[in-house]
């Protein structure tokens, strides 16, 4: 047997992230290995197990590995757990969900809430929702049935497992990608060693008790550790260990039927099984006491293009089933029984708002030219292979951004080169011949790798990430460059590099893509660069002349020009694109681009946003690449603007002295 002592480094602890690169590479070695952190003990192969430890930052926890791979797996885990076990709790290069609308400039205005019975929450995805109120309950369990069990534990857990495998399926088939992974996530928990073993060894009780009390204890565990991304792991556990239960007492899959009338259905929480449960034609809004914008009941809903509001006023949940409700999904309200006057603007804006995005999605096909002439490309935000084929039915102009670090996170080693290639080749025939941007790694120390050694870092954000993370390490930089040169063959590739800071960095970048190039005969490619650091946007004249295009990254440019961390909960309200400082910096990129004949596009969330989108034209924008859902809207909306309105307009706008102004000002000017 062999063991060792080690301090878990991660800021926040061996969370769920860290958690899962450490079981997943634990699962590798066919040795036994175990952790202890103070009294507590898991199995390193378990990832109920590995939570329930709650090892805080700053912990020493004891691996042991007892096996005839136990060498190499002991030498693998200490290497992996210096080095950070791929920890992100930062949302720096992550994909982010999609964004929800500050405002509704350009579509129909929204109603002014009564000032009595507004309920205040977050807005989590756009839209207007005027109806009754059906507060969702999940049914309790009668734990006298538990006795009457009609189906074994692993029959139970083989039923659940295909209905989350339809599920997965029916959810990757509708656009929900992304989504589709929470469902893969229940069917891992289902597979989880020490689960299972813990709910069959309480040999005393029910199987159905058994279980029960198996799912409570450990999601019970998890919830008391007191971290947010531990806690949203507990809900998971208890929606994946309510379904197997149902199926053993051989109840139906949907607890509870929604009454026959459309509602705006409020709840405590909704799990992701809850959410996908529901018939969308009988659901006008969510309305949750907890979850934050990110949660999945935010995520699906933006996907479902259901609009909902999250961490709403525990109020809410007073109400009674049939009470008269306005839900804003645009400023985050919810108004109780308005006023017949609002009721019937809110009803109004709701129709319109419904209509124009029925309108917007008939006309997806058409191009985006403006009421005079102008044309705008409007692409897509992707990040895997299902994106790609999403954004072409959403009849996105391209990709404007392809997020790779999808194929590099949640592993223990890096992906090889051709598989990478097989990856951006599918990609690009998916997309035929309209353009894909490749962006290369954006890692850096705010999210390591497991494989990459990289230092500790006091400020990760202004660290060694991007593009400088890759000139670093010019072997992971070339296995990526070589696989995009050599799938560029087959669709229109073009190379993007992130944070990119002065002109250096492109010539060093720019001179290993020509040799790569030569060596492999690669037909000539497209080179460009995101504008999402400041220095980058003042520089954007001098390096302009050396690249293809620009695409600004305002999630970071924002962060870096505010000194705004964008994953800041208490600062998202002012971490705002519409800044007049982040739209100098902007202007400044676009004036530079066209100055010598390139391109300017932007990738980041301000591009989906409907109160920035004619700013951005109005400044000169080439090319707005949006999240997914968005395209067809945006790509509306553009068809709405007319140039010679808009371009004085944004002039204004660079004049502002505040966010708030900016919006001001644009929504005075849509009226
Ligand atoms: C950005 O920073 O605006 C951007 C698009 O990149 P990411 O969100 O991946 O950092
Ligand atoms: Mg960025």
């Amino acid at each position: 047997m062999k063991q060792i002592e080690l301090v878990i480094q991660n800021p926040t602890g061996l969370h769920a992230r860290p958690a899962k690169v450490l079981v997943t590479l634990a699962k590798q070695f066919k040795s036994e290995i175990s952790l202890q952190y103070e009294s507590k003990r898991a199995n390193a192969k378990s990832m109920v197990s590995v939570l329930t430890l709650g090892a805080v930052s700053g912990s020493c926890i004891l691996i042991q590995v007892n096996g005839e791979d136990e060498d190499s797996a002991i030498r693998e885990i200490e290497a992996a757990v210096r080095s950070g076990l791929g920890d992100n709790d930062s949302h720096a290069a992550a994909p982010q969900p999609a964004p929800v609308a500050k405002s509704l400039a350009t579509t129909p205005s929204e109603p002014t809430p009564a000032t009595l019975g507004v309920l205040k929450g977050i807005g989590a995805a756009p839209g207007i929702a005027v109806g009754p109120v059906f507060h969702f309950r999940p049914a309790e369990l009668d734990e006298n049935s538990f006795i009457d069990a009609k189906v074994s534990l692993p029959e139970a857990i083989s039923q659940a497992k295909e209905q989350l495998t339809l599920l997965h399926q029916q959810m990757a088939g509708k656009k929900l990608g992304a989504e589709a992974a929470i469902f893969e996530a229940h069917i891992e928990l289902l597979e989880d060693p020490e689960l299972l073993e813990a709910a069959q060894a309480a040999a005393n009780q029910s199987a159905a008790k058994a279980w029960k009390t198996a799912i409570e204890e450990r999601a019970a565990a998890i919830a008391a550790l007191n971290d947010p991304t531990l806690s949203a792991r507990a809900a998971d556990l208890r929606d994946v260990g309510q379904r197997v239960l149902r199926l053993m007492l051989g109840l139906s899959e949907k607890g509870i039927s929604l009454p026959a009338n459309p509602v705006v259905i409020v709840a405590r929480e909704l799990s992701p099984s809850d959410t996908a449960s529901f018939d969308s034609e009988h659901v006008l809004g969510f309305g949750i006491v907890e979850g934050g914008p990110t949660s999945h009941i935010a995520i699906l809903a933006r996907a479902l293009g259901i609009p909902a509001i999250v961490g709403v006023e525990e109020a809410m949940l007073a109400l009674a089933d049939g009470v008269p409700v306005i839900l804003n999904g645009n400023d985050g309200t919810l108004t109780v029984n308005p006023d017949p006057d609002v009721l019937a603007r809110a009803a109004q804006s709701q129709r319109r708002w419904l209509e124009y995005r029925r309108f917007a999605a008939e006309q997806a096909a058409l191009p985006a030219v403006t009421t005079d002439g102008h044309h705008v490309d409007v692409t897509a935000n992707a990040g895997s292979p299902a994106d790609a084929a999403e954004a072409m039915k959403m009849s996105a102009d391209g990709i404007g951004l392809l997020r790779t670090e999808f194929l590099f996170l949640e592993r223990s080693t890096a992906p090889t080169e051709d598989e990478q290639f097989s990856v951006y080749r599918a990609i690009a025939e998916t997309m035929q011949s309209l353009p894909v941007i490749v962006r290369t790694l954006d890692i850096g120390g705010d999210k390591p790798l497991p494989y990459i050694q990289l230092k500790a870092e006091l400020n990760p954000f202004l660290g060694e990430r991007g593009i400088r993370l890759c000139l670093n390490r010019p072997e992971l930089f070339r296995e990526q460059l070589r696989a995009i040169l050599r799938a560029a063959s087959y669709g229109n590739l073009r190379i993007m590099f992130p944070m990119v800071s002065d002109l250096s960095e492109i010539r060093q970048a720019r001179a290993i893509i020509d040799e790569l190039r030569h060596e492999l005969n690669a037909p000539e490619i497209q080179i460009g660069i995101m504008i999402e650091v400041p220095s980058a946007a003042l520089l954007a004249d001098k390096l302009a002349p050396e690249i293809d295009f620009f695409s600004i990254g305002t999630n970071d440019l924002t962060q870096y020009a505010l000194a705004m961390d964008r994953g800041n909960a208490s600062l998202a309200a002012k971490h705002d694109g519409l800044h007049p400082a982040v739209l100098r910096l902007i202007a400044h990129t676009i004036e530079s681009a066209h100055k010598y004949g390139k391109r300017a596009d932007i990738c980041g969330e301000l591009g989906s946003d409907p109160a920035a989108v004619p700013v951005l034209i109005g400044l000169g924008m080439d090319e707005l690449s949006v999240s997914i859902p968005s395209v067809p809207t945006v790509k509306a909306q553009v068809r709405g603007l007319k140039l010679s309105d808009i371009q004085p307009l944004a002039q204004q706008a660079l004049q502002c002295s505040t966010a708030q102004e900016v919006r001001e000002l644009v929504k005075k000017h849509f009226g």
